[in-house]
């Protein structure tokens, strides 16, 4: 629809098209940049956060979601920081999960609240969600979070699976001489507990000091490479509109996922875009092209139709392709938790 169909009709049937003619149907919106762990690949050890003032209110959040939905947004993940731990987030989260056009709503989270919020998420319409886990030793758990409990997470996991989620996913970073040497353990344990499990490669996002990311880097390549030694892995085609790529085992429902910005350039069929914790839509994970939202919401409180233009507008600044290269220093110094991983 160009600009003047749009002035003629409106913008209640326009669709969120960029210049490369990839619809955006996908939107991860981050509800807080705070979060109760500080894992080593995400967040520094010491973490200032965002004033209050700085970040949408869940009444912002909300209004922006069904903007999204009305310009044909199909899905909305909810991420951080960790989600579950904003004040009031499942007031927010009923209002998403209750938008007449929207199909899916997700979230990803890191287990530490699912033990007391899953039958909550499960009737406020989340069908599927993603649980990070990236050890199953007690120790090694905490190291790598910093602050984080294995068994308040794996409570939280078997919550998630009573409470009847229609999808669970395990998400793994492996971190090489960190966890490697548990790729099969996990693998292993998403197949006993009946859920899915995608390895995320590590992402330069923000500086952090904790280790060298070059050397901790471990490619999926590497790591199918591992898993299929012990279980032979099958491709399968099935795309749930997200960039990983899965594999079946013969012997058991749980797929294994790999989701590799550096060495699959998934950018050619990008049906998303991301708003930050501040309000900024960011058109591409990998560039720094972004439009303040916030300040659209806070112009013009509650004017729904000129949020629709702006976000319809900056479509034409959704770049082609990101770049990512470990070895060179972050070019976005915006750590994981402000953008939504
Ligand atoms: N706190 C929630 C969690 O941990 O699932 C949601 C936010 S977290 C930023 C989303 C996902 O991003 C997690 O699965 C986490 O492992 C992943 N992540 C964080 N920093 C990353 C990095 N530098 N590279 C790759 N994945 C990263
Ligand atoms: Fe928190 Fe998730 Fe980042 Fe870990 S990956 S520090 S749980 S936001």
């Amino acid at each position: 629809m160009n600009r003047r169909e749009i002035i003629e009709t409106g913008l209640s049937e326009a669709k969120l098209v960029d210049k490369f003619g990839r619809q955006v149907t996908y939107v991860r919106i981050s509800v807080t940049d705070r979060c109760d762990f500080r894992c080593v690949y995400c967040m520094g050890e010491e973490m200032s956060f965002l004033p209050r003032a700085d970040i949408l209110t869940l009444e912002e959040i909300g209004l922006v979601a069904r903007v999204f939905s009305e310009l044909g947004v199909k899905k909305v993940r909810l991420t951080g920081g960790e989600p579950l731990i904003r004040n009031n987030v499942m007031s927010v989260i009923e209002e998403i999960g209750a938008l007449p056009t929207l199909n899916e709503l997700v979230l990803t989270t890191n287990g530490s609240q699912l033990s007391k919020l899953s039958k909550g998420l499960v009737s406020a319409g989340v069908r599927r969600i993603n649980i990070s886990l990236d050890s199953l030793k007690a120790d090694r758990f905490r190291q790598l979070t910093r602050t984080g409990n294995l068994e308040t997470v794996l409570g939280g996991i078997d919550a998630a699976i009573a409470a009847g989620f229609s999808n669970i996913k395990l998400n793994a970073v492996i971190l090489k001489g960190r966890n490697d040497d548990e790729i099969i353990d996990l693998v292993r344990f998403a197949r006993d507990k009946k859920i899915d499990i995608s390895f995320i490669e590590e992402m330069p996002l923000g500086d952090i000091s904790s280790h060298d990311r070059g050397e901790s880097y471990c490619s999926s390549d590497e790591i199918l490479k591992i898993i299929s030694a012990t279980y032979p892995l099958e491709s399968v085609d099935d795309s749930t509109g997200g960039p990983s790529k899965y594999y079946a085992m013969a012997d058991s429902n749980s797929r294994v996922g790999f989701i590799s910005p550096h060495s699959h350039n998934f950018c050619g069929d990008c049906n998303r875009v991301r708003v930050t914790v501040e309000g900024r839509l960011l058109l591409c994970l990998g560039n720094e092209h972004s439009v303040d939202l916030k300040d659209v919401l806070r112009s013009y409180p509650g004017d729904a139709e000129r949020l629709k233009q702006v976000i319809f507008d900056a479509m034409d600044l959704k770049p082609e392709r990101h770049y990512f290269n470990n070895d060179e220093d972050p070019q976005i110094l915006r750590f994981m938790n402000m953008t939504g991983g």
